[in-house]
């Protein structure tokens, strides 16, 4: 395309709240043909709210509830907001707890009393020597689309905190008109195979990865692409940043992380998923012209 049609095609994206900060993007959407979506803060609102907490023999919710609350005090995941919020709608205050750390993709994990505790997905406890508890209440748990996440004292489990967040209004409406343009889309999440699977549902996306860690998912991205698939990947966080810039295409959710936002050619100001088929279309229609 001439760099006159590409003004034109990128001022025409700006109206609809697409923001091409790579020209190339523009021409290079035409021939997208797979979509590679995130779920949390992608698919969903990114505002997971607390449904259930589930105490073990011997703990109360609430000790279950305060102590997940003073694990995640430090950390910034829209989890551990989920969290804060439940724990303080019922007036339980955080503890402080020594040795915080932060595991992408597993959980958090702190000192608290002479003990250790840990807060994150069961298959990162198992690796931990953890042993289960409430693994049929948390298999329920998941069948609604909530996370289950497992709290541990030492090497037991003491509750379960599930955690769900609602799809964006017209997320699905979005994903339906992609498919129909022919368009392959998948889910890709660090989040468990169940309760990935109950989003997709909802969303209307039957191919899901699910289990994946933060540093594999560029990993996916590239393997599609190896198989010949021109990719465009659609992010909100931190980790999925290494997808974006590697994706033939990447499209950061405007509401989601600077480090996503810069990583990515183009962002979608409203976070509405539609702005990938918007911007294909676009892209086609600049290309045409300069036939
Ligand atoms: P996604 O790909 O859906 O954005 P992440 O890679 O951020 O998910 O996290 C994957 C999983 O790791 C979560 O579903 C959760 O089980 C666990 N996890 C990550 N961070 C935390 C945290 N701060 N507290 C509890 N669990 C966490
Ligand atoms: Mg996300």
């Amino acid at each position: 395309a001439t760099p006159m049609s590409v003004m034109v095609g990128v001022g025409k994206a700006a109206e609809y709240g697409i923001l091409i900060r790579q020209g190339e993007a523009l021409q290079t959407a035409a021939d997208l043909d797979t979509v590679v979506l995130d779920k949390t803060g992608t698919i969903t609102e990114g505002r997971p709210a607390l449904t259930r907490v589930l105490a073990a023999d011997g703990d109360t919710e609430e000790e279950v509830l305060t102590l997940a609350a003073s694990l995640e005090a430090g950390s910034e995941h829209p989890l551990a907001r989920a969290i804060m919020t439940a724990a303080e709608e019922r007036g339980l205050s955080p503890r402080s707890v020594s040795d915080f750390q932060a595991l992408n993709g597993k959980g958090v994990s702190a000192r608290l009393d002479g003990a250790t505790l840990r807060l994150g997905n069961r298959r990162w406890l198992e690796q931990e020597g953890v042993t289960l508890a409430l693994q049929d209440q948390a298999a329920a748990l998941s069948e609604d689309a909530a996370t289950p996440l497992f709290l541990a004292r030492d090497d037991r489990v003491i509750g379960v905190l599930g955690v769900a967040d609602r799809i964006k209004d017209d997320a699905a409406d979005a994903i339906r008109r992609l498919r129909e343009r022919g368009l392959r889309v998948i889910m890709i999440t660090g989040d468990i195979q169940a309760s990935a699977d109950a989003i997709a549902r909802q969303a209307g996306v039957d191919e899901v990865l699910a289990e994946v860690l933060p540093e594999d998912k560029a990993r996916e991205v590239k393997r599609l692409q190896q198989d010949g698939a021109k990719v465009a990947m659609v992010g909100d966080g931190i980790n999925d940043a290494p997808a974006l810039a590697q994706a033939d295409v990447g499209f950061a959710i405007g509401t989601g992380t600077d480090v996503a936002i810069e990583s990515a050619a183009v962002t979608l100001m409203s976070g509405s998923l539609h702005g990938v088929a918007d911007a294909m279309a676009i892209s086609r229609a600049t290309l045409g012209n300069i036939k």
